[in-house]
């Protein structure tokens, strides 16, 4: 499936930017985005992110991933869950794969997770 990942490409472009995640990692996007998207291992920041093919990555694996990262047990709040793992899926799906994203105050109108709030109207 594709995958939401952080990618240094595009760092440096817009003054701001913060890089403290792990290339390639998967990321959690932020709810309320204030400083941009956390890298899902290492918790670190990165204004600049991506969506790959993750062939290796099921559904199911992806929700656990996702659930221990933000809620620190795969079984905490199942459908509040399930609603932030559609979030992360749908949005990887509409984005063009190896396309740098943005996201964080440095990224202004093209901050992607504003979009993405203002079109799930939170
Ligand atoms: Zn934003």
């Amino acid at each position: 499936m594709k995958l939401l990942i952080a990618t240094k490409q595009g760092q440096g472009d817009q003054e701001g930017d913060v890089f403290e995640a792990v290339d390639g990692e998967l990321v959690v996007l932020p709810i309320g985005c204030q400083m941009g998207v956390a890298g899902l291992v290492s918790n670190g920041l990165t204004t600049t992110f991506t969506a790959v093919e993750r062939p290796g990555i099921t559904l199911a694996s992806y929700r656990a991933m996702l659930g221990e990262a933000i809620y620190g047990s795969e079984d905490a709040g199942e459908d509040e869950l399930d609603s932030v793992v559609d979030k992360h899926v749908e949005f990887a799906r509409q984005a063009t794969e190896g396309r740098v994203l943005r996201s964080g105050p440095s990224a202004g109108p093209l901050c992607e997770c504003c979009k993405l709030e203002q079109r799930y109207g939170k």
